[in-house]
């Protein structure tokens, strides 16, 4: 614990937040404001097209999480000309993260992969990538091509996992389970990859001590970043039905809220959270229906960990393992851009 309190007053954002924002992640690193673009690649799902599975995730409605679904047909150097006018004129930012977002993206032969990933870094403005896919799709061959580019580039691979537990992976249709999730992270560690793993919270039958299984698996593999999302039923899916037949319910938001701070109390402090909540576009959304910002939610999480005397790590007892690899971007000077009194905010990530 003292060890723990050390690091702690080491890292103001720690202070600031309770827990390790991905913009302040990037702030490490960058001299310059870095964005992520989403981009979707033209790829689809092997759980939505047979080859995992059919139907895709009981959640899945790919269109309500990814607006630039609908701009599909724009090849992949157009999304990135738009994506940088819109971050630029909207956030000041300067240099950004390409992001394959939608489906799956390593569901292709490593030609046309490697042709869509050269597309996005060959814009000088391009300083990193990030690469989502499930774990059930990553060969040996995508990992080394993945693996090439770390060498000049800043470089992350998604893996969705949402949950530990194979009987909840077989209740939402992931088409995979746990074990084959923790093959893809063994394999990827043995690169300069970093790694983000993808986590459900409020999935239909499980329990806060199930949910809190998950976090202390997690804790333990290694990992460079987490991103944590609500469960929300969506039109059109398959959710949507068994919500409608009450058999499923979704979160209020002081419980989620509660959720997760349990969660970050168990995560390693030097695992950058790259998104607390989940994010529906539109009409999309069924439930649930919270009436609050993403900002406000960060907000409410802060301050609960804040209640409890907690930060990122406190039920943790250690820090990841660093990656030991040559760094492109390795960490600045943090205290040149942290200098701010401690105090509470109420962030974006
Ligand atoms: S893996 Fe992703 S894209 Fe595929 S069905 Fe599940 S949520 Fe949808």
């Amino acid at each position: 614990m003292k060890d723990q309190l050390l690091s702690f007053q080491k890292k103001p954002y720690l202070v600031k937040y309770r827990f390790y924002p991905f913009r302040e992640y990037l702030k490490e690193r960058f001299p310059y404001k870095v964005h992520k673009i989403p981009l979707h690649s033209g790829f689809t799902c092997p759980n939505r097209d047979g080859r995992s599975g059919v139907g895709g995730c009981t959640y899945c409605i790919n269109e309500s999480f990814s607006p630039n679904v609908t701009r599909h047909f724009l090849s992949i150097k157009e999304q990135i000309e738009t994506g940088k006018a819109f971050h630029k004129q909207r956030y000041g930012a300067e240099k950004f993260i390409a992001y394959f977002q939608s489906f799956t993206n390593t569901y292709a032969d490593l030609d046309t992969l490697k042709s869509r990933y050269e597309e996005a870094l060959s814009d000088k403005d391009i300083v990193g990538i990030s690469i989502g896919t499930r774990p059930d799709c990553i060969a040996d061959d995508i990992l080394s091509l993945i693996d090439g580019y770390a060498k000049k580039f800043h470089v992350w691979i998604e893996y969705g996992l949402q949950s530990i537990h194979d009987r909840t992976l077989k209740r939402i249709n992931r088409g995979h389970d746990y074990k084959i999730f923790l093959d893809a992270i063994n394999r990827t560690k043995k690169t300069c990859i970093n790694i983000c793993v993808h986590v459900i919270l409020g999935l239909p039958g499980e329990t806060a001590e199930d949910m809190m299984q998950t976090a202390e698996a997690i804790a333990n593999m290694g990992i460079q970043g987490i991103k944590l999302h609500h469960l929300y039923v969506a039109k059109n899916t398959a959710l949507a039905e068994e919500y409608f037949y009450g058999n499923v319910q979704t979160l209020d938001m002081d419980a989620y809220v509660q959720l997760t701070a349990g969660f970050l109390e168990r995560i390693p402090s030097n695992v950058t959270v790259q998104r607390l909540v989940g994010d529906t576009h539109g009409n999309f959304l069924i439930s649930p229906i919270w009436k609050a910002s993403k900002a406000a939610i960060a907000g409410s999480i802060t301050r609960e960990l804040e209640r409890r005397g907690a930060f990122q790590g406190s039920r943790c007892g250690m820090a990841a393992s660093l990656m030991n690899c040559p760094d492109p971007f390795p960490v600045r000077n943090v205290q040149e851009h942290v200098s701010e009194e401690p105090k509470l905010h109420i962030i974006e990530i």
